[in-house]
């Protein structure tokens, strides 16, 4: 049966899938295998973000790929070191989230290509995360639950399209590769997965980006209503300017921020910022 493995290897390791940790492993080597493939488009070193047993890191460990791969659990990484000793793999045992850009930078000082199954608890965060390390890894392969990558993959138009769909769409090409089944994991989650492709693209500053956000989560603060009523503590001029900005940005105060497409949400933040 598929998910024997990761079963068996856990129990004579002593240990026992983490709810908390989002431990739901891989246990379909064909799935790893497509993954990895999708990963090995883009160039390496790689930086795996929770490895778990090992299942995408064994594929690139195979084909002597670098890889740098962060795991929180540290019964895990004390098995993964063990597992990958002396081969391409290094084991990082700290949560990706804490993780200063700086060790980043000194560890892929050329940069590198991400690759994941998330916890399904920290989806969001990790991809924000992401989004700000992107200059140093631009391009990403990620497993995520299949609802989520429909979000972040959606255009404007529907109730899928988000925060999060906006900040892809202005920064990204993000792309739905192809869905997971829940029985190719064990334990087997509530809900199917999906596989997403990122690739970053453009330059923006910083600041553009801080404005991008604020502009967008202003947008979506209330998305059942019109984009004139969004909150805007952040203006001196209130609704008047936000409305101003708006127009200044060619979108129609009397629409919704789920209509709205990432480039309009682009020339309102360059509207916002002055840039
Ligand atoms: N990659 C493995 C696989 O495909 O079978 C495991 C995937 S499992 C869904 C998520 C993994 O991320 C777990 O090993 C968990 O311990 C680890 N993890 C959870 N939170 C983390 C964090 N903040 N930083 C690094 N790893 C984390």
């Amino acid at each position: 049966m598929a998910t024997d493995s990761p079963r068996r290897t856990l129990a004579a390791l002593g240990l026992s899938p983490r709810k908390s940790l989002g431990q739901n492993f891989l246990a379909d080597p064909n799935v790893a295998r497509k993954i990895v493939g999708l990963a090995q488009k883009y160039p390496p070193p790689y930086l795996e973000i929770g490895p778990g047993l090992g299942a995408l890191t064994s594929c690139l460990a195979e084909a002597g790929a670098p890889v740098v791969a962060v795991e929180v659990d540290r019964g895990l990484a004390t098995y993964l070191r063990n597992r990958f000793s002396g081969g391409s793999v290094e084991i990082v045992e700290a949560d990706f989230l804490n993780v200063p850009a700086k060790e980043w930078r000194r560890r892929f000082p050329e940069g590198g290509t991400v690759l994941g199954n998330l916890p399904y608890s920290l989806s969001s965060p990790i991809v924000l995360r992401l989004i700000e390390l992107r200059d140093r890894f631009p391009r990403t392969i990620l497993m995520l639950q299949r609802e989520v990558v429909d979000r972040l993959c959606a255009g404007p138009g529907g109730k899928e399209y988000g925060i999060l769909s906006v900040y892809l769409g202005v920064l990204a090409e993000a792309r739905k590769e192809f869905v997971v089944r829940r029985a190719c994991f064990y334990p087997a989650p509530d809900v199917d997965s999906a596989v997403m492709s990122v690739r970053f693209a453009g330059e923006y500053s910083e600041a553009l980006v801080a404005a991008l956000r604020t502009v967008v989560r202003a947008a979506f603060a209330h998305r059942r209503k019109t984009l004139r009523n969004a909150p805007v503590p952040f203006l001196p001029g209130g609704a008047g300017q936000w409305c101003e900005l708006l127009l200044a940005a060619g979108i129609d105060p009397a629409g919704r921020a789920e209509e709205v497409l990432p480039a309009a949400y682009l020339a309102l933040a360059r509207a916002f910022a002055g840039m």
